[in-house]
């Protein structure tokens, strides 16, 4: 209650903001993810990998805006790229421009399970597309997806999420790393199309997928004609070809999103060239895919030269070899406390778990789950000047430092230590 009290005191232009906002967009704000009792802070301005709020305290930006905010705050690259397609080439075209194809080459080079790619704005989108195209294949109607999955704001399962966020109908779930239950699933409910599953869940709680779960899922649905959707729209920036590189994958289909459009909105999907046939114009029975912003030339271009000249492999291997560094120190200084950190590479979750454990899947973290201290290390962490999200999420930005990283582990310590009684 004293750290509510704080947090109320320090934020008095948040708190008037928000309560002007509330009179024109319920929750006082437009993304729910973003909201938080009693009232979510307002951000003013971000540079770099900092962030202003209204009442002017200074942040770490240590969200990262969940991990599409790679390229931090109005990367100098990026901008110019901006400008230069306002100047050069204008928006949208309503035309078939050059930049798209150019992308989506970068994608096929860089994702070995992808032969051909579409685009689209959102990671839901690429999502509902891939989920088409996996039905129109195969003429079947169900798909098989995980509790704690998290494949957009109309495609989240299980972990609290109220009926209206899916179509009840059409899917099976399973759970989450758990590998004969789910060989048995694929292998044994009629009307399956599709396996959709996150390389590690990261909406659930960054709970990193098994490499085995994921070679069980890719082996079993081939055998059954199943098509297997690798959702990489957070994943596929924490090794140099995605999750599916590191792993070994080849899903049919793998869906993109985030910071691949260099920080413009973006969605994508792609993979085997004999699906993605289906969204092929020349083909009798294809699917429609429009969409008026697919091959904006924002996104487009920012996207090619995000991945080209900032995000290029060597960025990709040394950004995630600090984040392995950043969590195994943070693991280091939670010994024997309820901390435990979750993650791979540069994307983790801090938790606090009654019995100490790590959890491998929803079921584990919700049995376990000590939400008001989850809640108190957010207050603490806001108040020392770090942005993290209230579930503990942290994505780290290009730029961040070993230092900047180890001053936010010297604050971790201190929660401890002040804490003790409690964690
Ligand atoms: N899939 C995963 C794994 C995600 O984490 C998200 C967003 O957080 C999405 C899909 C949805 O992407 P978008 O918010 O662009 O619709």
């Amino acid at each position: 209650a004293s750290a509510r009290s704080e947090y109320v005191k320090r934020l008095p232009a948040s708190k008037a903001q928000h309560e002007l906002a509330s009179k024109f967009l319920p929750g006082g704000n437009t993304r729910s993810v973003l909201f938080n009792e009693p009232f979510p802070v307002v951000m003013r301005e971000g540079r770099g990998n900092r962030l202003w709020d209204i009442d002017e305290h200074e942040y770490l930006d240590l969200v990262g805006e969940l991990t599409a905010g790679l390229y931090g705050h109005s990367n100098p690259i990026l901008k110019e790229t901006v400008v230069s397609t306002l100047e050069n080439t204008g928006i949208s075209l309503g035309a078939t421009t050059k930049g798209e194809s150019r992308l989506a080459e970068l994608l096929c080079q860089r994702f070995p399970s992808v032969e051909r790619v579409r685009f689209c704005n959102s990671g839901t989108e690429a999502n509902l597309y891939a989920l088409s195209i996996a039905k129109h294949v195969t003429g079947k109607k169900k798909a098989i997806v995980f509790n704690g999955g998290y494949h957009g704001g109309l495609l989240s399962f299980g972990h609290g999420v109220s009926e209206i966020n899916v179509d009840k109908n059409d899917w099976v779930l399973g759970t989450f790393n758990d590998v004969e239950g789910t060989k048995s699933l694929i292998e044994d409910t009629p009307d399956v199309a599709a396996v959709l599953v996150e390389a590690m869940q990261g909406a659930g709680g960054c709970l990193p997928a098994t490499v085995g779960f994921l070679q069980t899922i890719q082996a079993t649905a081939e055998k059954c004609g199943v098509v297997f959707i690798l959702d990489e729209v957070m994943t596929s920036r924490l090794h140099p070809h995605g999750l599916q590189g590191k792993f070994n994958l080849r899903p049919g289909l793998t869906t993109f999103g985030k910071y691949i459009g260099g920080g413009m909105s973006f969605g994508g999907f792609g993979g085997r060239a004999d699906l993605l046939a289906s969204c092929d114009p020349r083909q009798p029975s294809s699917l429609v895919h429009s969409g008026t912003f697919n091959n904006n030339t924002l996104s487009m271009n920012c996207g090619f030269v995000g991945l080209s000249q900032i995000y290029t492999p060597e960025a990709a291997t040394e950004l995630n070899s600090l984040g392995d560094y950043f969590r195994e120190r943070l693991q280091e200084v939670a010994k024997g406390s309820q901390m435990v950190v979750t993650g791979v590479g540069a994307v983790l979750t801090v938790h606090f778990q009654t019995n100490g454990a790590v959890p491998v899947c929803v079921e584990d973290l919700e049995a376990h789950s000590n939400a008001p201290l989850k809640r108190l290390f957010w207050f603490w962490c806001l108040s020392k000047g770090f942005w993290i999200t209230e579930r503990g999420m942290v994505s780290i930005i290009l730029g961040t430092t070993k230092d900047e990283l180890d001053s936010f582990v010297e604050v971790v310590c201190l929660f401890l230590k002040n804490y003790s009684h409690l964690v």
